[in-house]
């Protein structure tokens, strides 16, 4: 199919979730949308990959989602794939030595539906438990746009939270849901995982686990788009963007009405003409927004090692392990907020990993290690200081032209949510149609998230 004999309604350059939520949701309000992916896949950031070594289709790590993600939940019903996740209630919170805790929801209304469980969990005392359980409160009742701007540490100094609860509970959840330490995340963004998260209702809190290789989750993405006239060209690299025009790094130009920059940001910084970028503000910082490194680490072991679904190590350098086979044999560690870990190969990465893993499952020790990948994801995502989130950019502004990306100021922290939630913005910015996803209902005694900021 020729690519530029009429405009096209729209132009997507990025085929990460944030292009194919703004493709689509343009595609089925009968506009006919181009997708310019550089790469051969798609998903950008949340995809997989053909092993060399062994052939399997491994993830570049495991993304998870939460009950709340109502707009990354919407993007894979779109896609037919809304079935492709299984849904946990509990999380498995393991100790060193192996003893575990499981929080799950009891039949108490939110946001109480997880404080029996927080109560009797064996990696706290009773005293802890309740200096905890005022944290929690303290979490669910800030404002977080007092919050915007400051360090979570600070909100947990200010909740008295002592470093053991720190280094136990809210370390290991702040972690991994920002992707940064609470000593360096911006508090309105953590404290929004614990409010809309964790807190506001049992089905929010929930943890869906694709069981498919994430790359298989949009093979529906091509043919959906097609159904409205719409084309998406792998491996078809931008080099410009201007209002209304694409140049390829081919050379070829590319018309449309609209178009949406779905491209990480360091990357739409130096795409984006720079004449465009002189009238719009939105974009001037971007290129010097800092990043925060991911390890996932897959493991492959000769027998099961790993009993439940996903475990949270308390207090390990790996912050979660996920059985990836029935058995629990084969495993992905994920290390979020990796810097600690950059100068070690891979061989070193994978032993540091399975050290956790005969720490926390001590009858591992004894099953050989058939083999491990790493995956390093430098630029894995955003780091959410105060000072990024400061910085992050709206998806509409002077121009015409429309951003779309996790980065984007969302309220989100780096996720497949925001990113969504991006996309769908600057397609509800194109159509003039309002195409939020609605979120979840709170719980009867939760504020709705928007008198929480
Ligand atoms: C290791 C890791 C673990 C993560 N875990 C989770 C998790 O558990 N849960 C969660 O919700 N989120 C997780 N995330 C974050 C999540 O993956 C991202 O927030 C999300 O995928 C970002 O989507 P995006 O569309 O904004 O950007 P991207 O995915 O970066 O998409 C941008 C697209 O633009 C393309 N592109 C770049 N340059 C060009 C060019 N010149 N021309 C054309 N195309 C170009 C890229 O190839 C890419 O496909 C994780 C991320 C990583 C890396």
């Amino acid at each position: 199919m020729s690519t530029n004999a009429r405009p096209w309604d729209a132009i997507v350059c990025g085929a990460g979730i944030a292009g194919m939520a703004a493709a689509l949701a343009l595609g089925r309000a009968g506009a006919r949308v181009l997708v310019l992916e550089t790469r051969k896949k798609l998903g950008g950031r949340a995809t997989s990959f053909t092993d060399p070594r062994t052939g399997e289709e491994l993830d570049n790590c495991q993304h998870v989602t939460l009950g709340c993600c109502t707009s990354y939940l919407h993007l894979l019903a779109h896609l037919g794939m809304h079935h492709a996740l299984t849904w946990h209630d509990q999380q498995f919170w393991i100790e060193p030595g192996g003893q575990r805790s499981t929080i799950k929801p009891s039949p108490l209304p939110a946001p109480a539906h997880h404080a029996p469980s927080l109560l009797h969990a064996k990696f706290l005392t009773l005293p802890q438990a309740a200096t905890l359980s005022l944290g929690i409160l303290a979490a669910l009742g800030a404002t977080r746009a007092s919050w915007q701007g400051r360090l979570f540490s600070t909100f947990l100094d200010e909740a008295s939270q002592p470093e053991i609860l720190r280094k136990r509970f809210w370390d290991p959840v702040v972690i991994s849901a920002c992707n940064l330490t609470p000593d360096r995340v911006d508090a309105s963004l953590a404290l929004k995982v614990f409010q809309e998260g964790l807190l506001s209702s049992p089905r929010a809190a929930r943890i869906g686990i694709p069981r498919l290789p994430l790359a298989r989750l949009y093979d529906a993405f091509a043919p959906t788009l097609a159904q409205s006239h719409g084309q998406v060209l792998l491996g078809a690299s931008v080099a410009q963007i201007d209002e209304h025009r694409v140049t390829l790094a081919d050379g070829q130009t590319l018309h449309a009405g609209h178009i949406v920059c779905a491209l990480p940001y360091e990357r739409a910084a130096t795409t984006i003409n720079p004449a465009l970028q002189a009238r719009d503000n939105r974009l001037a910082p971007l290129a010097n927004m800092p990043h925060s490194p991911i390890l996932g680490v897959h493991l492959a072991f000769d027998a099961p090692v790993l009993d439940v679904p996903h475990a949270v190590l308390i207090e390990g350098a790996t912050q979660w392990l996920f059985a990836k086979d029935p058995s629990g044999a084969r495993i992905h560690a994920v290390i979020s907020a990796a810097d600690a870990w950059a100068d070690l190969d891979e061989h070193a990465t994978i032993n540091r990993v399975l050290a956790d893993v005969h720490t926390y499952f001590p009858h591992s020790r004894t099953i050989p290690l058939r083999w491990g990948r790493v995956v390093r994801e430098k630029r894995a995502t955003f780091a959410p200081t105060p000072t990024f989130e400061r910085l992050r950019p709206s998806v509409q502004g002077h121009s015409r032209l429309l951003l779309a990306g996790d980065y984007c100021n969302t309220g989100w922290p780096a996720t497949m949510e925001g990113a969504a939630r991006a996309g769908y913005a600057a397609a509800s910015a194109i159509l003039g149609t309002d195409l939020t996803i609605p979120d979840l209902p709170p719980g009867p005694f939760v504020r709705p998230a928007s008198a929480a900021w």
